[in-house]
């Protein structure tokens, strides 16, 4: 019940528009995460909660420690901060500079499902939000 009322009241935080191009974005479910996805671009948005969600602890907390100071070409659609490049364990993304959400533009997202496929069995336990990513 309690987590029945959170995940309303997460997908009442959404839709936000496609910070690529303006749509709206749709709202998923997966792995107890919810996200936002353009239909448009095929970019996803996950808050910075979300993220944690489908992380392991060493990926979630290197997306606020390893960011660089490269700018992305995003504003946040959460709280319109600029975004920088920033990684979430070795997935990038654009990280928001404020809330910390990410976005993974359709490029990013397809850099992870390459990389995944070269991936041994054992590999993949300690990357949790870059196998989130690469079945996306
Ligand atoms: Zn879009
Ligand atoms: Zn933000």
């Amino acid at each position: 019940m309690t987590q029945l009322r959170a995940d309303r009241k997460r997908d009442a935080d959404l839709p936000l528009a496609c910070p690529r191009d303006g749509r709206a974005m749709e709202t998923l479910h997966r792995d107890g995460a919810t996200f936002a996805r353009c239909g448009g671009c095929g970019g996803h948005w996950l808050d910075q909660e979300e993220v944690r969600r489908v992380s392991t602890e060493d990926e979630s907390s290197a997306l606020v420690s390893r960011v660089e100071a490269r700018s992305s070409p995003f504003a946040c659609p959460r709280c319109q901060a600029p975004c920088v490049t920033a990684w979430v364990g070795d997935v990038r993304v654009d990280g928001c500079t404020a809330c910390h959400g990410v976005w993974l533009d359709a490029p990013e997202v397809a850099e992870a499902k390459r990389a995944a496929s070269t991936w041994t069995t054992s590999e993949r336990p300690g990357r949790r939000f870059a196998a989130f990513v690469a079945d996306l």
